[in-house]
């Protein structure tokens, strides 16, 4: 067989841990994709979430706040 695989990059979903093909509903935005599907962005961790406001908190104490 000579027929070639096309190509799909592959991403770790940060949330079940598992990889994950490029598909073609991502063609426009897998740069930004994180997540293997919806489920698992609505799963993503409290320390994700909270990492604005971790952030913030951070800067506050520097200031002195
Ligand atoms: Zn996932």
């Amino acid at each position: 067989m000579t027929h070639k695989k096309p190509f799909l990059p592959e991403k770790m979903c940060p949330v079940c841990r598992r990889p994950f093909r490029w598909r073609k509903k991502w063609r426009n935005t897998w740069e930004q994709v994180i997540y293997c599907s919806q489920a698992c962005a609505g799963r993503k961790r409290p320390e994700g979430l909270s990492s604005s406001a971790a952030k913030r908190k951070d800067q506050r104490s520097k200031r002195g706040y």
